[in-house]
């Protein structure tokens, strides 16, 4: 391949879920001069479901310079401090912790003290190491605060979002035409290929061709051009993770909007409980080869006290894994097309936004050139391995024996050896985050996301006899730490005040 600038003239994107017009919006921002066209089928609709984030929707809509007063009334948002994990584990004291995104003074102030409690509680020593009572977050979480805090509160705080995800397309969508990309509607009959293998045009069912130089694929579960087309091999990640189907539903928005997404596990897999300024968002997310789609269905319903409703229920098939190259020749995928490691995490999104701003910078750093896909697609797949490792994890620490769905996790061997190497350090009990950067294990979560989950399970050692803990002096004082905690607090406003709904 020639290192000599090739410019593409054309790209074309194929499909317009989120992830298409997320993609639309970051070239066109980036990629001025270049003609920017985005296909998508009437016919075939988007998969309208993926309503929770990560911090990473707030570092694309700063990329791209739209602002939270402006999409998020449009879009039924509201904020999400984190994640709450309910019914996870049967162990007394553990039977849910939150799972907070970052706050800089975790990182300066009380993270130190949870790693520092975890150590000793590993040791045996009867200390508080549940990760609820260490995390700002949690605390406003608990309080129903928005994370924007007051303009004299000097540290940053992370947060997501959750919105409805029909209304967030259909917002992408106008701010990209409305800077130049070029919305074409047909749907893909065919995808014609050059004599070195290349991508040259799709045909569409009207027998008219789009020609392009560099394509896109978004086109959701079915991979058109990437894994169809090009033949790029696809990685189940089956035996890992179990789910692979949902059932959802919406129910009727309370008076408080909590900023939190719920996760309650349920008997064959887990339900979201997402909050929107007009409604909820629920779905079950379970295992067809352990319960059929009408028993989870009513699962669903009974868990929202909805067994009498007629709100129609809608099922979901679920692909979980990831294709070995995200690039290939002219061609990088984007969302469910590229792979999707079930929604626990609310990850599909991040991924999105991180594959779309790594191949900005591969393709610019390679001139325009295939150059970099190798290291592109490395660092796609470490991206997606290192989401999957800590989704496995939950379910591999869960502490529940209620069903062969949960046992079956607990004693799942398909662990990758990144996880065997983390599950090890934490049993072993010496100093988990040292262990972590010292074996360079730190990729997609951070030492405390991951101490959060195992400890928010209860994963400990039985506790020492009563007469051999009394001589442990914890280096902090629990009282202390709530109050600065509290303290802190103070410059956070209500979730609902936040949303201008009060
Ligand atoms: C149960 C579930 C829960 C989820 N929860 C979350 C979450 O909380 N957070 C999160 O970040 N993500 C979540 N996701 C993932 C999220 O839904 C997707 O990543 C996101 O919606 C992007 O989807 P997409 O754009 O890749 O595909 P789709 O929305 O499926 O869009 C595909 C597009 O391709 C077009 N297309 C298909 N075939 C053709 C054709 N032949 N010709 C022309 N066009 C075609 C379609 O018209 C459509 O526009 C969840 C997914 C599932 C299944």
């Amino acid at each position: 391949m020639t290192h000599e600038s090739k410019k593409p003239q054309k790209i074309l994107i194929v499909g317009g879920g989120t992830a298409g017009w997320m993609t639309a919006n970051l070239l066109a921002a980036r990629w001025g001069g270049i003609e920017i066209g985005l296909l998508e089928s009437s016919d075939i609709g988007i998969i309208g479901v993926g309503e929770g984030s990560t911090p990473h929707l707030k570092f694309f809509f700063d990329e791209v310079g739209i602002e939270e007063s402006e999409w998020m009334p449009r879009c039924n948002a509201t904020y999400k401090n984190g994640i709450s994990f309910v019914n996870w584990s049967s162990i007394p004291g553990f039977e849910s912790y939150f799972h907070p995104f970052p706050a800089q003074t975790d990182d300066i102030f009380t993270v130190p003290a949870f790693l520092n409690s975890i150590h000793a509680r590993m040791q045996g020593y009867n200390v508080n190491a549940h990760p609820d009572s260490y995390f700002l977050e949690t605390y406003i979480t608990q309080k129903n605060l928005g994370p924007i805090p007051t303009e004299n509160f000097p540290f940053g705080v992370a947060y997501g979002y959750h919105f409805d995800s029909g209304l967030l397309g259909q917002y992408l969508a106008e701010k990209a035409v409305s800077r130049g990309v070029k919305r074409i509607f047909g749907t893909v009959t065919e995808v014609l290929m050059n004599e070195s293998g290349e991508l040259s045009s799709v045909r569409l069912d009207d027998d008219s061709q789009l020609a392009a130089d560099f394509f896109i694929d978004c086109s959701g579960f079915k991979s058109l051009l990437l894994q169809s087309a090009l033949k790029v091999t696809y990685k189940s990640f089956k035996e890992n993770l179990f789910n692979n189907a949902a059932v959802v539903m919406p129910t009727a928005m309370a008076e408080i909007i909590p900023p939190e997404t719920k996760s309650t596990a349920l008997s064959n897999g887990w339900a979201w409980k997402i909050p929107l300024t007009n409604r909820f968002g629920n779905g079950y997310v379970y295992s067809a080869d352990y319960i059929t789609p009408d028993q989870a269905e009513a699962e669903l319903r009974q868990h929202l006290g909805m067994l009498d409703s007629d709100v129609a229920a809608r099922h979901l098939q679920m692909k979980i894994g990831r294709v070995e190259k995200h690039w290939a020749k002219n061609c990088v995928a984007v969302g469910l097309s590229q792979g999707f490691i079930e929604p626990l995490e609310a990850t599909a999104l991040a991924l999105s936004f991180n594959t779309v701003s790594a191949f900005i910078k591969c393709y610019e750093k390679g001139a325009y050139t295939n150059q970099y896909e190798d290291e592109f697609n490395k660092e796609m797949n470490a991206r997606f391995d290192g989401v999957r490792d800590y989704i496995v994890c939950h379910y591999k620490a869960n502490q529940r024996k209620d069903t062969d769905y949960w046992k079956d996790n607990a004693a799942n061997t398909h662990l990758s050896d990144v996880l065997k190497q983390l599950l090890h350090f934490w049993q072993a009990g010496g100093d988990f985050a040292k262990n972590m950067y010292a074996n360079n294990l730190i990729g997609s979560y951070q030492p405390k996301s991951w101490a959060c989950l195992l400890a928010g399970y209860g994963v400990f050692p039985p506790l020492r006899a009563s007469e051999n803990n009394d001589h442990y002096k914890s280096p902090h004082d629990m009282a202390q730490l709530a109050d600065f905690i509290r303290r802190c607090g103070l410059n956070f406003k209500k979730h609902n005040e936040l949303l201008r709904l009060t």
